[in-house]
């Protein structure tokens, strides 16, 4: 039973998932390099779950219990309790690798690890464990509150004892599972982003406004939200690594970022999480930038 929880990276996802196995009955250790980064993370999981109680969805005492199963640290030892780590940090191979040296030490010998990564191969992070067998890419969706799916993802040396209780324990955290096999962008990755990024070949080749491409795709291919709005709520920093993985995974130039996404990342316009994107998030309502 995976009862303790450790998760590294306390930015978006890293909260999300520590909100949602909070409520799951699982204690939660959060870690971050940034101290900053782990306050907010309580300030959201906080504001999150009183929404949720606020709604009627969940009650006001199982929302209290939740918020006290997580403690926040700088410091790796505070794993060694740990079950389960849950890598959710930048999407960044070199900060990952860092990230799972510093770990390992701090593990019992059964504990399990899994990646948050939207793209990076898991054989190749699992490589750089001691544990590939007990290592697995465990990849939630933004919000994950709110988004049903958990991708999990068989390093080439995934054992089934491995697979099986990371399943399991995605359905009680209220997830339904879709597997998929270890190549660049697993599924859902591999398919979206590539089209967000055409989303912004189209603004940066002046096909149309920010408006009217994100108004083209919800209203004529009856999406929830445009590719535009989509790629400022995952962070273009997230969606600007997928392709580089997915460009350099498969060689196939079709897979080439768009130049103006890498401008916006250059110029820190990262989206939502840093309050402009490809909208200006600074008033109540967002302003399209182009
Ligand atoms: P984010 O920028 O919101 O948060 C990243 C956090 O990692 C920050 O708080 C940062 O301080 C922390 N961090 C950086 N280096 C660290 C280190 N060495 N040790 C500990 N913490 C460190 O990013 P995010 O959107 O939460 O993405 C995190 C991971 O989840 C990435 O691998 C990303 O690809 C993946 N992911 C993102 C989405 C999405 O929609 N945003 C969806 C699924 C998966």
């Amino acid at each position: 039973m995976i009862q303790n929880i450790g998760i590294v990276g306390s930015g978006q996802m890293g909260a999300g998932i520590a909100h949602v196995a909070a409520l799951a009955d699982r204690n939660i250790i959060l870690l971050d390099v940034n101290q900053a980064a782990l306050n907010k993370a309580l300030e959201v999981i906080e504001r999150n779950i009183k929404r949720q109680v606020s709604r009627g969805k969940l009650e006001d005492d199982a929302g209290e219990r939740a918020l006290k199963r997580i403690t926040i640290t700088t410091d790796y030892s505070d794993f060694n309790v740990a079950d389960l780590v849950i890598e959710a940090a930048t999407e960044n191979e070199a900060t990952k690798r860092k990230i799972f040296e510093t770990l390992v030490p701090n593990l019992s010998k059964e504990a399990l690890i899994a990646s948050n990564t939207s793209s990076i191969s898991i054989t190749r992070l699992a490589a750089t464990t001691d544990r590939p067998g007990k290592f697995i890419g465990m990849h939630f969706f933004n919000p994950v509150p709110i988004m049903q799916l958990v991708e999990l993802i068989r390093g080439i040396a995934t054992e089934d004892a491995t697979f099986i209780e990371i399943k399991n324990l995605s359905l009680e955290l209220g997830k339904i599972v879709a597997e998929a096999q270890d190549y660049p962008g697993f599924i859902v990755n591999r398919i979206l982003v590539p089209m967000l990024n055409e989303a912004v070949y189209a603004l940066y080749e002046g096909v149309g406004t920010v408006e009217s491409i994100d108004n083209g795709l919800r209203l004529g291919a009856n999406h929830p939200m445009g590719p535009l709005q989509l790629i400022d709520f995952i962070g273009l920093d997230t969606c600007l690594s997928v392709m580089q993985v997915l460009q350099e995974g498969l060689g196939d130039p079709k897979y080439r970022p768009c130049p103006l996404l890498i401008k916006y990342v250059e110029a820190g316009w990262l989206g939502r999480k840093s309050g402009r994107g490809f909208y200006d998030y600074s008033t109540d309502e967002p302003v399209p930038t182009r």
